[in-house]
């Protein structure tokens, strides 16, 4: 090889039948072997772009010409192991492709995932598999988008859908078969995600899987100081009322009762005149404090303005609302306030007003449970 391959380079084919005769000294050499070799018949392998990649050759120990025919099988031969290496070079350049392929998806700091036209997974990331730990393992390529979603939904991996099952999962579905606009989603343990899916040309999607946990968090925490007084925590009255006319009219719509409670502590001026603006202030915030741990969930809290408190309670009516307003009113006068060493003690007088028909709206059944809280003013606090 070392002697023929530079001999082909330099001259083609070679075709010596009598190397003893040969001129030139490289085949000389192979004449005087070992074993002497006196006749070559040598071709290149070329590749695609005509570069020598290789050299096939037949030798004989015996002096011999080559024929024509024989020129013409060795150059067939070259010509298929030039074909074949070409086919071995493709491949090997497309498996490159795809390992640096895969590579860049692995190297994403997002969730990523490619399905196929016929919604069949084709690949996802490690990110991905992170992050919908629930069901990572069902996370495989093959899996059919609409399985993987319903086994996801039972394999607990989607709190949303809890209660409403086949509506979620039929939503989820429609949303991937037509994206458009990023949607959000929520996973266990109060994570977000952010979803951005996009057919590709093929028909098939890729998805983009985001953490937004921390965005979130602090989007709901601007939303809670923007919607709370702070000193009490209660819902401030511009969110109190936008809230409380909702619940209105969802009740309204579905033929519920709705009652609402004013709260106006009695006699505040007092507390602060005695013990100081600072031990009022503790006053309204212990007493808020313990109004809440009497309410349902459902039940709205508002600070109207300065000592005056409304509640709304959804699906109460009649005596199951002055049993609230009781409880609330002795909560008050027996809570064991303290401030600065100093026992202070507070009651409060409430008004309360039960939505009545279609004509009321917030404002109106605020302005009668307002009118009732006068009455019990009037009447001794
Ligand atoms: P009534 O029994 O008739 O309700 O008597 P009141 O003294 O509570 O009546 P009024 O509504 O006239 O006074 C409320 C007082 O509450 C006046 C104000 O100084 C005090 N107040 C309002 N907001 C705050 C607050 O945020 N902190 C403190 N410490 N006091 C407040
Ligand atoms: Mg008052
Ligand atoms: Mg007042």
């Amino acid at each position: 090889a070392e002697l023929i391959v530079p001999e082909v380079i330099r001259a083609g084919i070679v075709n010596a039948g009598d190397l003893r005769s040969a001129k030139r000294p490289g085949l000389q050499r192979i004449a005087a072997g070992l074993k002497p070799v006196r006749a070559v018949l040598a071709v290149p392998v070329l590749d695609e772009h005509g570069n020598t990649i290789g050299v096939i050759a037949a030798l004989d120990t015996k002096r011999r010409r080559f024929t024509v025919s024989n020129r013409a099988t060795l150059s067939d031969i070259a010509a298929g192991i030039s074909g074949m290496a070409g086919l071995h070079h493709a491949a090997v350049r497309h498996h490159t492709a795809e390992a640096e392929l895969k590579d860049a998806m692995e190297a994403l700091p997002d969730g990523f995932v490619l399905y196929d036209k016929n919604d069949r997974l084709v690949h996802c990331n490690r990110r991905y598999r992170e992050i919908y730990k629930e069901s990572g393992n069902l996370r495989v390529p093959g899996v059919k988008f609409s399985d993987l979603i319903r086994q996801g939904v039972y394999a607990g991996q989607y709190p949303d859908a809890i209660g409403n099952e086949e509506e979620w999962i039929a939503q989820r579905i429609h949303e991937h078969q037509f994206p458009g606009k990023p949607i959000e989603q929520q996973l266990p343990g109060d994570r977000w995600l952010r979803i951005q899916e996009r057919r590709t040309n093929t028909g098939g999607l890729v998805g983009f899987r985001i953490d937004v946990t921390e965005l979130k968090r602090q989007e709901r925490e601007l939303s809670r100081l923007a919607w709370t007084d702070s000193l009490t925590g209660a819902l401030n009255r511009h969110r109190f009322l936008e809230l409380a006319e909702a619940e209105l009219a969802h009740s309204q719509r579905h033929f519920r009762n709705v009652s609402l409670l004013m709260l106006d502590l009695d006699n505040f001026k007092k507390i602060n005149d005695c013990h100081g603006h600072a031990a009022g202030d503790h006053v309204l915030k212990a007493t808020c404090k313990s109004w809440q741990g009497q309410l349902r969930g459902r039940d709205l809290i508002g600070r109207l303005g300065g000592e005056e408190f409304c509640v709304l309670l959804p699906e109460t009516r009649g005596s199951d609302v002055l049993v609230v307003a009781e409880r609330l009113r002795q909560i008050t006068e027996q809570q064991k306030l303290n401030y600065d060493g100093e026992a202070i003690s507070v009651s409060v007088s409430i008004g309360t007003a039960e939505y009545e028909n279609i004509a009321d709206t917030i404002t109106s059944v605020i302005k009668r449970a307002d009118q009732s809280l006068y009455k019990a003013k009037s009447l001794g606090r």
